[in-house]
């Protein structure tokens, strides 16, 4: 193998790193994994790193987990790739019935994709398509409605749904218009509201929303109770029953992009079910497959998929579909995921865990430089403040945030910021003194570095 430095050296000279700016990509983030094991990640350098954001929030059962490994392996003296276009596999037709099992009641129809952004990129087609040809459809309804700060990914699809300009508003000429719903952001209250004086102006303004632009729109799209790469943010309890309510109101598809929060991370399985709300659609992705192979799924209503059956030549198919849709192996590892969530009681075990998590945040707040933390399940944003009174944040130019991410490392910690929002999303089978570590190197590299 490589040693470090000639890694270190093509990783400079080749290779272009997602949301990176390469020319500040200095020799001091350059750190090399090769391999994993539980919730830690280790080094070319032979140094461990607790995975304090779960691999970009996927691999919920940390790494090398000896079940799912397993499988991966049986089904790799099977058949590694098959196509879903005209054929079937045993993996990606079984994993649909254990999905439609465990999903909210109503949905049924499993179409695969390969990440978080297609499977938003397939719900929209859907959404836009039914809205078209269904008999319950409308061809006027061709907008979408969305959050501000919104995150659904990278492809142009989800960016047109996104509302985060400094990853959106480059692209604006190539995005196709919808609606933007102003975010329940309660910290910085776009409202102008205190926790003490609030009336929900935040439901108001979605109620009026829908009424304006409701007899137009296709779809409305949300992450549901947390806005995750917006930097955490925690709708108010109720909010997405609300949209729920709004979009029945209003004929228009509730489309649930899950790929954050689905999967345990908001302390149940899935968010939608903390309010009871079935989603038209929902977009899977992220830990569907425990982090270790490329998937994803987008699942609707039955009522949905009626709405693109008919004959060849009515043209009402949906011609959509990935080279690597469906992919056994990672569907294979996805029946693993499910059954080592049963097995080991994972949902169960994880409570105990987040009222630690919650206990050890509610010490940190007291740092000098930490305006809120918000947290649900196991989803933790630490917003970071220049002035903790006035709430003024730090000058861009300082990077607060990414100098915080690499401080920890010092104490054996691997997490990431989004601006000035620290991020802590380990995963699910953290333990307890794990969760001592995490918080003890996150409040010491703030210390270090404000
Ligand atoms: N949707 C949400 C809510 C996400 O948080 C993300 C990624 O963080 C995506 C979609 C995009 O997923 P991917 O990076 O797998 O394309």
């Amino acid at each position: 193998m490589s040693t470090t430095q000639e890694l270190q050296h093509i990783d400079r000279t080749n290779v272009w790193h997602p949301f990176t700016q390469m020319a500040e990509w200095v020799q001091n983030d350059q750190l090399i994994i090769e391999s994993g094991k539980d919730n830690w990640l280790i080094d070319t350098e032979g140094n461990r790193y607790l995975d304090g954001v779960s691999s970009l929030w996927t691999n919920v059962h940390g790494h090398c987990v000896l079940e799912i490994d397993k499988a991966v392996q049986e089904q790799l003296t099977k058949i590694a790739h098959t196509t879903m276009l005209g054929l079937a596999s045993v993996p990606a037709t079984e994993l649909a019935k254990r999905l439609v099992d465990i999903l909210p009641d109503g949905l049924t129809r499993v179409f695969y994709s390969d990440s978080g952004s297609t499977a938003v990129e397939v719900a929209l087609k859907i959404a836009f398509q039914f809205q078209q040809q269904a008999e319950k459809g409308d061809p006027n309804r061709t907008k979408f409605i969305s959050m501000q700060n919104a995150y659904h990914g990278d492809t142009i699809g989800s960016v047109a749904v996104g509302g985060m300009d400094l990853f959106h508003a480059t692209y604006k000429h190539l995005l196709f218009q919808g609606e933007k719903v102003t975010t329940p952001y309660c910290y910085r209250c776009p409202f102008g509201k205190e926790k003490a004086n609030c009336n929900r102006d935040c439901f108001q303004h979605v109620e009026d929303v829908l009424e304006q632009h409701g007899s137009t729109a296709a779809a409305f799209v949300i992450e549901p109770l947390v806005q995750g790469a917006a930097g955490q943010i925690m709708h108010p309890e109720g909010y997405l029953t609300h949209v729920r309510d709004l979009c029945t109101r209003h004929n228009v598809i509730l489309i649930a992009d899950e790929v954050a929060v689905g999967f345990g991370k908001t302390g149940t399985m899935f968010a939608c079910e903390q309010e009871n709300v079935t989603p038209d659609i929902i977009c899977l992705a992220k830990g569907i497959s425990a982090g270790y192979l490329p998937l994803a799924a987008t699942v609707a209503s039955e009522e949905i998929y009626n709405g693109f059956l008919g004959k060849h030549e009515e043209f009402k198919t949906f011609f959509h579909g990935h080279t690597y849709t469906g992919n056994p192996l990672a569907c294979a590892a996805a029946i693993a995921n499910l059954d080592y969530f049963e097995d080991n009681n994972v949902m169960e075990k994880l409570q105990p865990k987040i009222a630690h998590l919650q206990n050890r945040l509610a010490t940190m707040l007291e740092l000098e430089h930490v305006g809120e933390i918000r947290n649900h399940g196991i989803m933790t944003g630490i917003e970071l403040v220049q002035n903790k009174e006035t709430k003024e944040p730090f000058e861009t130019a300082t990077k607060i945030g990414h100098k915080v991410c690499i401080e920890a490392r010092k104490h054996g910690v691997i997490i990431r910021n989004l601006g000035d929002v620290v991020v802590l999303m380990p995963p699910l089978s953290i333990t307890l003194s794990e969760i001592d570590l995490l918080c003890n190197a996150t409040t010491e590299a703030i210390k270090a570095v404000t």
